[in-house]
């Protein structure tokens, strides 16, 4: 029997509040409308995105929400004028989009779609500024577009990438946010060359993406740094050489990487979303060459200060949205990156649990523990 065209009754994981545990339920989800794809999630995982937005407290609150943007499933059904995909692809949701028509989708340097680039304010489709999900009646907001804390999910059609349907879910679901998000950032962004030395704020899952993206383009040393000093022995395994916890100096963490360095590292890559981090990520490179990237997401009303000499002094500042990546385009190549083992994924998944306890996965990042932690749909 064929679901197309009808809703579908599954489950769902509501954040109703800000800060309280999500609570499963009962969800409809509409059909798929015109340029979208009705998902089959099986394997979520959860990234700091999503906790900053069910946190909610340096961003704009939007509830009850069904969050989730790094998944892996399978198209159940499309809706009208979908044409490259069908029931049964394999394909990653990507929380920003291209839409291949726009200046910024025809341009070889941009991945910041006009129609889909990230957007967190908006909790509807823009088809027709409606959900697709609801209970009883009572529609609840998509996030990010994505919305894959839920067993199926519509997306529109530019944000799904088609992949290798041989390459494992529960493994590449990670390439859907974070690791193609810190992978790319230095190797799409930051360019180190061989033999210079990079610096990685933040040594969570998107901060080493970053430090593997430097150990395959051959950085001579490696500095990560964070707060957390747990994060230094995982850290290890990922090529990091040297690390540096602001905690333990009296002194702005810049000046110590300068010191270590012989006036800056050549490369920054800063996947912590802390404004200072942020600043000293860019303080930290060396005048006359040394370029900086943010990736982390900012608080609402951040604000970034520096002294323009330190850019007069030819220090570049970058940022970036998923490592540059175009999500349709880019996407299935570095899944074949996975499957021809040029790209280690196993390493980054240190969680795995059923949907029925998805509250766990937050318990393990608001603790700081471990890396990836993937929900399993079906159990
Ligand atoms: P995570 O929580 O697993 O890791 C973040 C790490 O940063 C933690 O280990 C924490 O201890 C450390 N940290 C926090 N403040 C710090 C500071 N001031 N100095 C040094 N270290 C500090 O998070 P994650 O899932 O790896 O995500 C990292 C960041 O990247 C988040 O801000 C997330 O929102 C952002 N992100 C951005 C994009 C993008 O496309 N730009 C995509 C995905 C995630
Ligand atoms: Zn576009």
């Amino acid at each position: 029997m064929t679901t197309a065209g009808q809703v579908i009754r599954c489950k769902a994981a509501v954040a109703w509040e800000s800060g309280k545990p999500l609570s499963i339920e009962d969800v409809e989800v509409a059909p798929p409308q015109k340029d979208e794809v009705r998902i089959k999630i099986l394997f979520t995982s959860l990234c700091h995105t999503d906790v900053y937005f069910w946190d909610a407290k340096g961003q704009d609150p939007l509830f009850p929400r069904i969050l989730g943007h790094e998944a892996g499933g399978i198209v159940e059904s499309v809706g009208e004028g979908v044409t490259d995909l069908q029931p049964g692809d394999h394909v990653l949701p990507i929380f920003t989009g291209e839409c291949k028509e726009c200046r910024h989708c025809l341009s070889e340097e941009s991945n910041m779609c006009d129609l889909l680039r990230i957007n967190t304010d908006r909790g509807t489709m823009i088809h027709d500024g409606k959900s697709r999900f609801s209970i009883n009646g009572k529609p609840i907001y998509h996030f990010l577009g994505t919305s894959t804390f839920s067993e199926y999910t519509v997306v529109h059609v530019g944000q799904v990438a088609k992949i290798n349907p041989s390459a494992p879910l529960d493994k590449v679901c990670v390439l859907s946010c974070g690791i193609s998000t810190g992978f790319g950032a230095t190797v799409n962004v930051a360019k180190p060359k061989n033999g210079q030395s990079v610096a990685v704020f933040g040594l969570g899952a998107v901060g080493l993406a970053a430090a593997e993206g430097a150990r395959v383009s051959g950085a001579s040393r490696i500095i990560g740094v964070d707060l957390n000093p747990n994060r230094f022995e995982e850290a290890k395994k990922f090529g990091v050489t040297e690390f540096v916890n602001p905690k333990d100096h009296n002194k702005p963490v810049q000046e110590v990487i300068a010191e270590m360095t012989g006036g800056g590292v050549d490369r920054s890559v800063e996947c912590t979303g802390s404004i200072q981090a942020m600043i000293s990520a860019f303080e930290c490179v060396h005048d006359g060459w040394g370029v900086a990237v943010l990736v982390g997401v900012p608080n609402k009303d951040d604000a970034f200060k520096t002294h323009p000499m330190n850019l007069l002094n030819e220090r570049t500042l970058k940022g970036t949205f998923f490592g540059n990546y175009k999500p349709r385009s880019h996407i299935p190549g570095v899944v074949e990156k996975y499957m021809n083992n040029e790209l280690e994924l196993d390493k980054f998944i240190t969680h795995s649990v059923p949907f029925s306890e998805i509250n766990k996965a937050f318990e393990y990042m608001l603790r700081g523990e471990g890396l990836r932690c993937i929900i399993r749909m079906d159990a």
